[in-house]
This record gives C-alpha cells, sequence and structure tokens, in this order.
C-alpha cells in the first residue's frame, strides 16, 4: 500500500515489469508479492499484432486484484511493432489503429499511464518522424475523446533511425499535438544515457535534468524506467543491465532515488529477470530501497 514511510517522506513508487501469463491481474499479484507499490505490464502479447479481445470478466478480476494489492500505480506498455513515425501510410494506420486499442484497453482497465516509443522515421528524417508521430496522436485523440489513460512517449537511445533520442525530439511531438492532459514523458536512464546523456556524477545528473527541464519540463515527467546500461556511453544501443552493475553504475539510481522532484513518479525496473536461479527483481528492487533510505547527500564535513 502506498502510505507514507515512517519519517513522513512521501511513499516509494518503485516496482517492475510483470509478465501476464494466466491472465493480466497475475501481474498485480506478483508486484505485491515484491513488494512493489508500483508496476508495468503488456495488456496484450506485445510481439504479435492479434488484439487479444478484453472480456468483462477479465476487467473484472484486474479491479479485483487492484483493490487486494492496493496497487494503483500502473503503466502500461505498448507492443514494439507499433511505428506511429512511419513514412509508409499503411504502417502508420496500423500502428495508429493498434495504439488507438491500446489506449482504450488501459481505459476499461483503469491504467493511468500507458508508455509507447514514439517510432522510427525509416530515413524519412527525424523531423518527418516527428511530425508523422504527432499527427497520429492528434487523430487518435480526437477520434477517443474524454479517454483519462495518459500517453508517455518514452525517451529512447536512438537506436537505428528511432525518434525520442533526443530531449528536444519529444518536446517537439508533445508541442505539436498540443494535449498536455493527455500526454507526458517516461524517462529511461538506459536509454537516455546511450542517447548521450550522463548521469554519472552530480554534476551530470544536474546538468541532464536542467536540459530535460528546460527542454520538456519535469511537469511533464510521469514514469521513470530505472535501467542500468550494458553499454557504453552515447553508445546508442539499447541493453539494459542490473542496477550498478553497468557502464551508468551505482550513484546515478542514488542521485534519481533521491530526487525529491521525482518522488510523485513511479520507478519500474526493465531488468533480467533471473541470474541463474536468483530472482534479480528482488535483488535490484532492494538495491533501489536501500538508495531511497541512505536519506540524499551526506553533510559535507
Ligand atoms: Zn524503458
Amino acid at each position: 500500500m502506498t502510505t507514507p514511510r515512517s519519517d513522513g517522506r512521501p511513499p516509494l513508487l518503485l516496482g517492475a515489469h510483470f509478465s501476464i501469463a494466466g491472465g493480466r491481474h497475475n501481474a498485480l499479484y506478483a508486484a505485491a508479492g515484491c513488494g512493489c507499490t508500483a508496476l508495468q505490464l503488456f495488456t496484450k502479447n506485445a510481439r504479435t499484432w492479434k488484439e487479444t479481445p478484453l472480456t468483462r470478466a477479465a476487467v473484472a478480476r484486474f479491479d479485483q486484484a487492484r483493490k487486494e494489492t492496493g496497487i494503483t500505480e500502473i503503466a502500461a506498455h505498448t507492443s514494439y511493432l507499433l511505428n506511429i513515425a512511419s513514412p509508409d501510410d499503411g504502417n502508420r494506420a496500423r500502428s495508429r489503429a493498434a495504439l488507438s486499442a491500446e489506449l482504450e484497453r488501459c481505459g476499461r482497465l483503469g491504467i493511468p499511464y500507458i508508455v509507447h516509443h514514439p517510432g522510427a522515421h525509416l530515413g524519412a528524417g527525424a523531423d518527418a518522424g516527428v511530425d508523422n508521430a504527432a499527427r497520429e496522436i492528434r487523430r487518435i485523440f480526437a477520434a477517443l475523446p474524454g479517454r483519462n489513460c495518459r500517453l508517455l512517449l518514452e525517451t529512447t537511445a536512438g537506436q537505428g533511425t528511432g525518434i525520442g533520442r533526443t530531449f528536444e525530439e519529444i518536446a517537439a511531438i508533445l508541442s505539436a499535438v498540443d494535449a498536455p492532459d493527455r500526454m507526458g514523458v517516461c524517462l529511461d536512464t538506459c536509454h537516455i544515457f546511450a542517447a548521450g546523456y550522463d548521469l554519472r556524477t552530480r554534476e551530470a545528473y544536474e546538468r541532464t535534468m536542467d536540459h530535460f527541464d528546460r527542454t520538456i519540463g519535469l511537469a511533464q515527467l510521469f514514469v521513470l524506467h530505472l535501467n542500468d546500461a550494458k553499454n557504453d556511453f552515447h553508445s546508442r544501443v539499447d541493453r539494459h543491465e542490473h542496477i550498478g552493475e553497468g557502464a551508468i553504475g551505482i550513484d546515478a539510481f542514488g542521485f534519481v532515488m533521491q530526487d525529491p522532484r521525482l518522488a510523485r513518479c513511479p520507478k519500474i525496473i526493465e531488468t533480467p529477470k533471473t541470474r541463474g536461479g536468483t530472482d534479480m527483481d528482488r535483488v535490484n528492487l532492494d538495491r533501489l530501497r536501500a538508495l531511497a533510505e541512505s536519506g540524499g547527500d551526506r553533510p559535507s564535513a
């Protein structure tokens, strides 16, 4: 349950991505089993275009699980196949229909956030990709008035022709759609580090957060993905590593966990689930809890 901590600080909103095998409600029970106060899930099989019908029974079971676990900080993640930035009309239309379906499903499930990769321009250029993505989102919103699931654009590593590598590209989409009550941003530590935003020292972290605040605005930030990076700084390669064991290192996660500006944002790990026989979600979440509890800047003596 998300009650304040004993020292009066706001509750820690911390979780992981969980599987929906056996039903979407199972993700909530798995999260509660790990002591999570937040979670991320797919609302359908993310590797296929096939739509899975959402039955009233499935919605009721999800509602029941949310009540029993007390977890309300839930983010869905869209399928990886969607590309609303594509220069191809057919590809874009198909992606628009799928993203609409994702938003509708989240609305019915009472999921407050859906995290979405802005897409890839496939050679047409970043500006064209930004324009295409913004136009598709506007069309989706126009066709689905009054839905209350917030669409969050995720910062990306900039692999291939992916857009969303720079804060400026994300800001450009947000401003072109111009629906601040229906949109926001999910910041992924691994992706921004791979994209060239450093977090490894206090100075670098503050510089990066300042840059984010000036271009996008911290008020637009709703969810964080906390992942260390397998590849070096500015690699533009999106590969997640266990917290504190990658190229970003443990200090950066301390800066994030102790940043009062980010206290209201659910923080979700997307790190490898197991190593040998060990449940690594528990290990990674414990590392983050310890950083949160270590209490911010130490006095400089
Ligand atoms: Zn992510």
